[in-house]
């Protein structure tokens, strides 16, 4: 479990125990929850290296940012791939 957001970069491209008790992985190369994260998303696949990236969001974050991350996306010359998680809360597993 990540237990606080602030260390969150040193779980980055990384494998760590858990305290669930199991082994995660990540291959992040970075994570940004600073207001504003979406309106910057295009600059930061640019800088992460990323070509064809596969967005991922629940409905309600897509409906509230997607209006202004596509025409950013396009804007940048990006091509990417889009998965809306079906529900309307999502609550994350593991
Ligand atoms: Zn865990």
């Amino acid at each position: 479990m990540l237990s606080d957001v602030n260390d969150r970069n040193g779980y980055l491209n990384k494998t760590f125990s858990c305290s669930c008790g199991r082994v995660h992985k990540t291959s992040l190369k970075s994570i940004n929850l600073e207001k504003g994260a979406a309106r910057a998303l295009a600059a930061q696949i640019i800088s992460d290296g990323y070509r064809c990236p596969l967005i991922v969001a629940d409905r309600n974050t897509w409906s509230a940012a997607g209006g202004f991350i596509e025409p950013e996306l396009k804007k940048a010359g990006i091509t990417y791939r889009l998965h809306i998680l079906p529900g309307e809360e999502i609550h994350p597993d593991e």
